[in-house]
């Protein structure tokens, strides 16, 4: 029986472990932190990223690696395949790592993006500046996540406060400068690709995010049918161009029926949650499958879903149990404010149903805000 490596020990190897088991995988975890959440479910070994010391003994006791934290050094990952198959492979993760490598490919496999600039010092701010105009969001090129190491400047005059916000980062990892996106809407793609090729999406999802981080995401985005078959299409290219394998997911805007990309993840994803509750076959599983070569299981939804994050803290859990079709996530994390600590999923065979249990459970959790925006949408 294969023994699957996960790279990071957070909720989405917890979800991988939850899904993978029922295979007869087995898992081996590692990550810098004493007690990662993913810990209850599987062997965990405490290591930094970059001890290779440390990692060997995990490196040892697998068949295949994959991430749940896509932000492991290079090295760690080059180093991991000469023991190990990696996937996805170091050179994806390199280029999903860096946002102006991830939008220079974006670019170049026709995919728009909002104009962008590298930024690595304060000149070069001013530069960007006058080069995009303003609105714009100045981001770390590295390492953020959550809406983290990113300040969004409404005019040329806030290039001071922008580069004292990030400025020490700019030596460290580097800036981008990215035009501000007026959007319709936001959606991504989860995909996922077999060590064989094969390719398949999952419907596309409609994301909301508050203060940054994702709130609300609903599957199958409605209205997106003009859309989607470019989404798919550039995913399915990105895919190909990276050599693939396994499950990401591809960020994008929506502006007047006209696809941006934003960003992908190169792993599986947040926005992708549903599909545990959702989905014929999940994210989790499908990304299990296909690090292992094991055959793709069917990504069609089975009717719609929503997935509400529970952020800082969970709510109760018994109320939302009362309402039909809700599946609890609970992650085992303590609370923190901003920290993903769950996450819960509606599920219906329509969208007029899929509303009436969103709008039950967002009165029983005191959460009708966090579901405005679905409860805005029309019914048809
Ligand atoms: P994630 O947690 O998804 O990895 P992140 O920290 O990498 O997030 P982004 O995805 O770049 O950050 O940005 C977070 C959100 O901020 C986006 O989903 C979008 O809502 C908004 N945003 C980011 N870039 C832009 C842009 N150029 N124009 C408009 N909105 C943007
Ligand atoms: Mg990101
Ligand atoms: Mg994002």
């Amino acid at each position: 029986k294969p023994v699957l490596g996960i790279l990071g020990g957070g909720q989405l190897a917890r979800m991988m472990v939850l899904e993978g088991a029922p295979l007869g995988v087995t898992f081996r975890i590692v990550d810098p932190a004493d007690t990662p959440c993913a810990a209850q479910l599987a062997p965990t070994r405490r290591a930094d990223w970059n001890d290779l010391d440390a990692l060997a003994p995990f490196a040892e006791a697998i068949d295949v690696a994959t991430f749940d934290f896509e932000n492991v050094p290079a090295e760690t990952a080059q180093w991991l395949t000469e023991h190990v198959q990696v996937h996805p492979g170091p050179r994806a993760l390199a280029v999903a790592q860096d946002r102006m490598a991830e939008k220079t490919l974006f670019r170049d496999i026709g995919l728009d993006t909002a104009r962008f600039a590298a930024v690595d010092t304060r000149a070069d701010l001013d530069r960007a500046l006058h080069e995009i105009g303003a609105p714009a969001i100045l981001k770390t090129r590295r390492l953020g996540y959550d809406g983290k190491g990113q300040f969004r400047l409404r005019d040329a005059v806030d290039a001071d406060a922008a580069w004292a916000a990030l400025g020490e980062q700019a030596a460290q990892h580097g800036l981008i400068l990215e035009a501000f996106v007026p959007f319709d809407y936001e959606v991504s793609v989860i995909a996922v690709r077999g060590r064989d090729g094969e390719f398949r999406t999952w419907p596309l999802t409609r994301n909301w995010h508050a203060d940054g981080i994702l709130s609300l995401s609903l599957a199958p985005a409605p209205g997106a049918d003009a859309i989607a078959d470019s989404a798919f299409a550039h995913a399915r290219t990105l895919a190909e161009r990276l050599d693939y394998v396994g499950v990401f997911a591809l960020e994008l805007f929506v502006k007047d029926g006209r696809v941006l990309g934003n960003e992908m993840a190169p792993r599986v994803h947040n926005s992708g949650h549903w599909t545990y509750d959702g989905a014929v076959t999940s994210q989790f599983q499908n990304h299990v499958r296909a690090v292992l070569g094991l055959p793709l299981g069917d990504t069609s939804a089975r009717g719609c879903s929503v997935m509400f994050n529970w952020i800082g803290a969970m709510p109760p859990v018994a109320p939302a149990l009362a309402v039909g079709d809700v599946h609890w996530h609970d992650y085992g994390k303590s609370s923190r404010p901003g920290r993903k600590v769950g996450h819960a999923t509606v599920c219906a065979a329509d969208f007029a149903t899929l509303r009436t249990r969103v709008e039950a459970l967002a009165q029983a959790l005191d959460r009708v805000e966090q579901a405005s925006p679905l409860l805005d949408l029309p019914v048809s």
